[in-house]
């Protein structure tokens, strides 16, 4: 029997790795136990973690506390409270507060040819112009899509964005590439999100998120 290929090649390329955090909910950081297993097969020379100081400190004592995961996570842990930006590499980063249970962060990556990437998740959305001028005209808007429209109410009290929400949002954005993320992985339909009522609304590729997607933009 032919063993099964090893799991870090597969999701990792290079020798270092930077997460930003956009904030400690266990939907968000508990994948971060899963690297232990990965580096064992592809070892990293670097980790760079980068997230509000807040949420850094929950999931050092909590996520990685002995009772909860038996062994300590061996990264670089950079809070970003000080820095309205900062650079990874070529890339600049900035980012923003958003409206969350606990509060999240928004982030915007821009590399020296002019591509720009936002990834906004786990918020009902800020529509205010001073936001839109922050976020708008990405060539990759990465966000959130969890709540079919019937779902708005348990959306807002849960503090997400709803289908029409969302496009409300990316009306406003007008992104050239829009991926849905943060979708229910337990709705099994084709469209579990009514992309279709946002692509109504927007002139922009709309994809949905599947694990393991490589993105051109
Ligand atoms: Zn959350
Ligand atoms: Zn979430």
């Amino acid at each position: 029997m032919r063993e099964p290929a090893p799991i870090g090649p597969k999701v990792l390329a290079g020798k270092s790795l930077n997460i930003l955090l956009s904030h400690a909910h266990l939907d968000h950081t508990a994948g971060l136990t899963f690297l232990l297993e990965i580096l064992s097969n592809h070892p990293l020379e670097q980790i760079q973690i980068w997230g509000e100081s807040d949420k850094l400190a929950a999931v050092r004592e909590h996520l990685f506390h002995p009772l909860i995961f038996p062994a300590p996570l061996d990264a670089c842990w950079n809070p970003i409270d000080n820095a309205a930006e900062f650079v990874i590499g070529e890339t600049k980063i900035s980012w923003r507060h958003q409206d969350h249970p606990g509060g999240s962060a928004a982030y915007r990556l821009e590399w020296p040819n002019g591509k720009r990437l936002v990834y906004s998740t786990d918020t009902t959305g800020d529509s205010s112009r001073e936001c839109v001028a922050w976020s708008r005209h990405a060539d990759l808007l990465m966000h959130e899509c969890y709540f079919r429209n019937e779902a708005s109410d348990w959306a807002q009290k849960t503090g997400h964005r709803w289908t029409d929400r969302v496009a409300e949002i990316a009306t406003l954005n007008t992104p050239k590439k829009l991926l849905l993320t943060h979708v229910n992985p337990l709705e099994h339909a084709s469209d579990p999100v009514q992309s279709d009522l946002i692509r109504e609304r927007i002139d922009a590729e709309i994809l949905i998120a599947e694990d393991g997607q490589e993105i051109d933009f």
